[in-house]
């Protein structure tokens, strides 16, 4: 049994830790994201924050004095954006926890149990509803368009739609989201930042008992392929070979 009496938990273990900061999100400052016991917490969810907020990096860096990327991170995580990951992780390995583990970080999707509207492109618009009890019907692939989906889902046998791993279909209120800084033009994570990633997978999955395994280590694409996508089917999150558990855990 985990005791956190600090909204932001133990972690992390100093020794592990070169460079760990916090700043509460905005969406966490203002109360949008709902407290859950930690007993739900059973998969771990890896993102990438998308090129823009290098972009906001480039523009901004002389008028906030900042000198590397994760700055425009904390800036656009605490000042600007609603949703985040519980925490990012930079170029240089740092990690900036944002959202406390024992609240549902707006990760995958906004919203909670009750509110999860970004969800509803899992399924067919006329059949959708936000009402508790009537169950959805999930979208059909249509002509091949989402051939990436089946790619990566080869991989997971016999499981028909990421939500299935979430019966209630609350993605994010059983999930820990971790972002990792993007690179510019989706090169390669940089290897110390990978090792801060892996790191701290290890550390949470230890605490949680969750397996080390791409059923409960999951990425953006794996959790919601379709949100990743175009409307052509062009997945728009680098490729497998550098953003997928294998990439990460080899
Ligand atoms: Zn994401």
């Amino acid at each position: 049994m985990i005791d956190r009496p600090d909204p932001f938990g133990d972690r992390p273990d100093p020794d592990l830790w070169r460079d760990f900061t916090r700043y509460p999100s905005r969406g966490f400052r203002l109360g949008k994201y709902e407290k859950r016991s930690i007993e739900q917490i059973e998969r771990v969810i890896i993102h990438h924050t998308g090129v823009g907020i290098l972009g906001r990096f480039k523009r901004d860096k002389d008028r906030f004095g900042w000198t590397i990327p994760i700055q425009a991170a904390i800036h656009a995580y605490t000042r600007i954006m609603a949703s985040s990951g519980h925490y990012v992780i930079g170029h240089e390995g740092q990690v900036v926890q944002f959202v406390p583990e024992n609240y549902s970080a707006w990760h995958a999707g906004y919203g909670g149990r009750r509110r999860r509207s970004r969800l509803g492109e899992w399924f067919a618009k006329t059949k959708y509803t936000r009402k508790l009890g009537k169950r959805p019907r999930w979208v059909c692939r249509r002509d091949g368009r989402f051939d990436w989906w089946d790619v990566r889902w080869r991989l997971r046998q016999g499981i028909t739609s990421p939500l299935a791993w979430f019966p209630d279909l609350d993605t994010n209120g059983h999930t820990i989201g971790i972002e990792l800084l993007s690179t510019p033009r989706h090169e390669p994570f940089t290897s110390i930042q990978l090792r801060s990633l892996r790191t701290l997978v290890v550390d949470i999955c230890m605490d949680y008992g969750i397996p080390i395994d791409n059923h409960h280590i999951l990425t953006h694409s794996d959790a919601n392929p379709l949100a990743r996508t175009t409307r052509r089917g062009v997945p728009y999150d680098p490729p497998a070979s550098k953003y997928s558990f294998q990439a990460v855990f080899g």
